[in-house]
């Protein structure tokens, strides 16, 4: 089978993105580019029905190299987002507070550090219809120097040089989505400055645990 272990990684993040609420039904899809290769979620299939043998491997231009099913509808996004970023994972989701933002706001701005993951406030792209290339091109803009967006009226891309970083940054959008939301019933949340956003980007790159000896 062709990427075998990554179409097995697609379906276990698929499970994690049902359990934790982010994708409800068949909404949302995930890709990861290995090379000049893309292996994909079909469309239309509930996830807790994937299989890594449903999980199609499609060529940049969209070609089937080994797919037993249809891919996504997205495929135009996903391919869009490899064609302009150096990522190597996509992870689509309608997941709730993200997709609320997106009806309300233009941006989800500098209220608390962690937008530093996302190299600043996160875009919401204008609408566009699902599947279509302007709403493809909609998310590439508003992917611009950042690793997530939000898509109006719509959902969330995160973005990630790999599988597992793209997924943490969908469930980290969500709770800053959540944050926004719950920030903005209560009041008018401050912002931080762009020069502190900046200064904790550089100091997450160096966040987490290394070996000490
Ligand atoms: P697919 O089932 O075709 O992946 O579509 C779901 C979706 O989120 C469309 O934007
Ligand atoms: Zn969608």
């Amino acid at each position: 089978m062709l990427l075998g272990e990554i179409r097995q990684d697609i379906v276990r993040v698929c499970r994690d993105l049902a359990a934790a609420g982010l994708a409800v039904g068949t909404s949302g899809n995930v890709s990861v580019r290995s090379a000049d290769l893309v292996a994909v979620t079909p469309s239309g299939l509930a996830y807790e029905d994937m299989s890594a043998d449903l999980v199609g491997v499609h060529r940049l231009d969209g070609t089937p190299a080994e797919a037993s099913a249809e891919p996504t509808s997205e495929l135009p996004l996903h391919l869009a987002i490899y064609a302009s970023t150096d990522a190597t994972a996509v992870v689509h989701t309608h997941s709730l507070a993200a997709t609320a933002v997106s009806t309300v706001a233009d941006e989800l701005p500098a209220i608390h550090y962690y937008v530093a993951m996302f190299g600043g406030p996160v875009r919401v792209a204008p609408y566009a219809t699902y599947g279509t290339e302007q709403l493809a091109r909609n998310v590439v803009a508003a992917l611009r120097e950042r690793t997530g967006c939000i898509m109006g009226s719509h959902g969330a891309v995160t973005i990630g040089p790999d599988l597992k970083t793209a997924h943490t940054r969908s469930l980290y959008l969500e709770w800053l989505s959540e944050l926004y939301l719950r920030a903005t019933a209560a009041g008018q949340p401050r912002l931080l400055p762009p020069g502190e956003i900046e200064a904790v980007a550089d100091k997450l790159a160096a966040y987490g645990q290394r070996r000490l000896d």
